[in-house]
């Protein structure tokens, strides 16, 4: 009777889909009746159990593809109402590393399936911004702008990643120093929250459920729609690359580099570590022979830093921009001659990754596990850590980038949920690992080289912060949190009461 019901309802295709439901049969039917513009699917659902990381596979019950924010309210409300213990949680493009992204029984909400990117120019002194639904990738949304002739100010380093995944984060690359990660850069979102409502909110309407949704990884609403603060859009680049031995004098540049006035400022700042020659900045190699003959920079020390900088200019700008530079590096102390630099448009400078993901592709590396591992140290423990974390316990390499750039805490808000370091100067470390059979390098060695670098951490009072955490405790999450735990609680109690969002980031659980 029931399955005839259904099919009075939503026709025969549906009801092929609702077999495949591995829910109670009145929560099937009723998710199947639900009234939408888009599709819920109990079938098409294999997609929402993997991720970047590809270490957790778990399946949803059913994946909706939105066609209006109406339907991701509706699929909200209905969970919200009911007694199951059915959790949501929206998926963006799944670069997530540990399931974050993922919904075991739960339903996953396809966030890429609702389209929308409208730019709106400034005029007359106006600011300008870009309007993006949450599942557009940041790369659709920089080609829009710069059609126009503008572009966001801050990135990251990897563009095909969506505008609601980092902003539940941060967005952290090497403008960050100079505008803040991502989430300071927003003027404006359209949340839909843990009990269905669709709620428009910013530094002044709403406040709290603004600053909680930013870095609130998923917990208090699924964004809907960002507003993105726009900027002109630069005409091309100078990418330069130095190489240094000694950390101190690598970390020193860094810090006085972002701590310039932004006019005579680079416009992003990053650096990496060099242990083998491959691992040159990022993937991108340094031409030493060019202007050494050296055959490789390696050679001078098992350990060295690349200092990755650029500088960003405009058509008119274009006879000044050698001198100016020139002048911004003279103060650096570099090894002599370790130079490179490269002159390339905005846009291939900003998805300088993409190049590198075609190529991982034909090699079968890039859907390889990733256990990767990023931290946010305070300066004051950052020589420490390189002591033992570079130049001992990795010095042989993490078959992966590792990265390490600083970052002004006055340019993270405090209201937004994002924890991070009690120091004014923290640095970014990623050890961005990926696990293969080709290097015989399981995701056990890399998870476990992930532990020791924690411990020495916990063990030697390192006030680390995870960035895109994963922890497995709940008294991790506490201590990670800190004296702002209580505020993540209350506002999840606040927007999320049932616990329904994100259940991948394994901080809170539906109550049976
Ligand atoms: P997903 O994996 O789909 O989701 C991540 C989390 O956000 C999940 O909890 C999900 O439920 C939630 N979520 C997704 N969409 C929404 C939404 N609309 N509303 C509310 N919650 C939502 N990060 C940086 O900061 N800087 C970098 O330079 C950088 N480089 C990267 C390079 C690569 C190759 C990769 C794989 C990742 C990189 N990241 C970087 C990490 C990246 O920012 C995060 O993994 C981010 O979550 C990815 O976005 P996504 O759309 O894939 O999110």
């Amino acid at each position: 009777f029931l399955l005839a019901f259904a099919d009075a309802l939503i026709g025969a295709s549906a009801l092929s889909d609702i077999k495949s439901c591995s829910l109670s049969t009145q929560v099937c039917n009723s998710l199947a009746a639900l009234n939408l513009d888009g599709e819920l699917s109990f079938s098409k659902i294999a997609n929402a159990s993997r991720d970047f990381g590809n270490i957790h596979h778990t399946f949803p019950a059913a994946v909706l593809y939105p066609d209006s924010v109406k339907d991701i309210a509706t699929v909200v409300q209905f969970v919200y109402a009911s007694s199951s213990n059915l959790t949501i949680a929206a998926k963006g493009a799944g670069h997530s590393i540990y399931g974050q992204s993922q919904a075991r029984d739960g339903i996953v909400i396809e966030m890429s399936s609702l389209k929308g990117i409208e730019v709106f120019p400034g005029a007359f002194g106006e600011a300008s911004y870009v309007d993006a639904r949450g599942g557009e990738l940041w790369i659709d949304l920089i080609t829009a702008t710069m059609k126009l002739g503008f572009a966001p100010r801050s990135f990251t380093d990897y563009l095909h990643l969506s505008v609601g995944g980092t902003l539940s984060n941060a967005g952290v690359s090497g403008q960050a120093f100079r505008y803040g990660p991502q989430i300071s850069n927003v003027f404006q979102l359209e949340v839909v929250t843990g009990k269905g409502e669709i709620v428009s909110c910013s530094p002044i309407e709403n406040a709290d459920l603004f600053f909680a949704v930013l870095g609130g990884l998923g917990q208090f609403g699924i964004i809907t729609q960002a507003r993105i603060v726009l900027e002109p859009s630069p005409y091309r680049v100078r990418w330069i690359r130095t190489l240094y031995s000694d950390f101190s004098k690598f970390t020193e540049d860094q810090e006085n580099l972002i701590s310039q006035p932004l006019i005579q400022s680079f416009d992003y700042i990053e650096g990496s570590v060099v242990v083998k020659a491959e691992d040159c900045c990022n993937s991108c190699k340094l031409e030493t022979n060019a202007t050494t003959g050296s055959s490789s920079p390696i050679t001078i020390s098992p350990v060295l830093y690349c200092l990755e900088v650029t500088k960003n200019y405009f058509e008119h700008e274009s006879n000044t921009v050698e001198r100016k530079i020139s002048s911004m590096l003279a103060p650096l102390r570099h090894l002599p001659s370790m130079i490179s630099v490269q002159d390339t448009t905005y846009l291939s400078f900003l998805d300088r990754v993409h190049e590198s993901e075609l190529r991982l592709w034909e090699q079968g590396l890039w859907s390889a596990p990733h256990p990767w591992l990023n931290l946010f140290i305070p300066k004051s423990r950052i020589e420490d850590f390189d002591a033992w974390t570079f130049k001992q316990q990795l010095r042989g390499g993490i078959n992966g980038p590792m990265l390490i750039y600083p970052l002004h805490k006055m340019k993270w808000d405090p209201r937004m949920s994002v924890a991070t370091p009690q120091e004014d100067i923290f640095y970014l470390v990623g050890l961005l690992r990926y696990a293969s059979p080709l290097v015989h390098i399981s995701i056990e060695t890399l998870q476990h080289e992930n532990n020791v670098t924690l411990k020495y951490c916990d063990s030697n009072r390192i006030t680390y912060k995870q960035y895109l955490p994963n922890y497995s405790t709940h008294g991790e999450w506490i201590q990670h949190f800190g004296e702002f735990w209580p505020r993540f609680v209350d506002r999840k109690l606040k927007y999320d009461p049932k616990a329904i969002l994100s259940p991948g980031q394994r901080i809170f659980s539906r109550p049976k």
